[in-house]
């Protein structure tokens, strides 16, 4: 019994050694492109991608690498948009901690009926606002990158989404993704019961994990009760 134990003890520390030791090199060298990544762009705050060990509420992390069950497919990443720019140069769904883990409460409520979350937007550096501005300047539906205020996707606390089936279909919600006009309104309800349910669907999985609604966007929610600086850190795509 004795030796058993010992033997056990020897494995366990085997591992735990090995495995420590491949986290601590795979931090290191990806700690060291990331700030490869901050010195070349001069930005305060960087993006969280690999550990959970040092995440605090405001760490910027990329969704996906804490639960790989959303779809990412962000039409500021292509041209695709309304401003016939792609504005992003990757598909990358960064947000706040904090966000993501009530994105992940949000996703699980919804997968127990059959859908899932798919990101339209996430955090958006405020260099990408001002492009948009430049191409709309209508406060109703792009945020002014001059107010102060800004977007709450600048801060990292704002999404744009809308819900996919098990087959990777999106559900219809009446209007497209950054439809401008009242129709995109939440409190618009003319449309059939299917619609309305499929918005329903969405917006209570949503409010359940504590994400506000906008008013004129069926598709944008923030989360409540927070408040975060405004950022210009760039997306990580350099990064796998
Ligand atoms: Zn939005």
């Amino acid at each position: 019994m004795k030796y058993f134990a010992l033997i056990s003890f020897l494995i366990f520390f085997t591992f735990s050694c090995t495995n420590k030791q491949t986290i601590i090199t795979e931090k290191d060298s990806k700690s060291d492109s990331l700030a490869k990544i901050e010195e070349m762009k001069n930005t305060p705050k960087k993006i969280e991608m690999y550990t959970e060990m040092n995440f605090t509420d405001d760490s910027l992390v990329e969704l996906i690498r804490l639960d790989s069950s959303f779809l990412v497919d962000m039409p500021y990443a292509t041209d695709s948009n309304f401003t016939k720019t792609k504005l992003y140069p990757c598909n990358k769904c960064v947000i706040r901690y904090k966000v993501a883990l009530a994105l992940i409460k949000a996703n699980n409520i919804l997968k127990e009926k059959g859908v899932k979350l798919k990101m339209l937007d996430c955090y958006r550096p405020l260099s990408v606002q001002r492009k948009m501005w430049e191409v709309y300047p209508n406060a109703v539906y792009v945020a002014d990158p001059n107010s102060g205020q800004a977007s709450m996707h600048n801060r990292g606390v704002a999404v744009d989404v809308t819900l996919i089936d098990n087959a990777g279909n999106e559900l219809d919600m009446g209007t497209p993704f950054d439809f401008f006009g009242k129709k995109a309104w939440p409190t618009y309800r003319d449309f059939p019961a299917e619609i309305l349910a499929n918005r329903d669907l969405l917006t209570n999985a949503m409010d359940m994990a504590g994400f506000r609604h906008s008013n004129s966007e069926w598709w944008h929610f923030s989360l409540r009760g927070v408040s975060f600086p405004i950022e210009d850190t760039p997306l990580p795509c350099d990064e796998e």
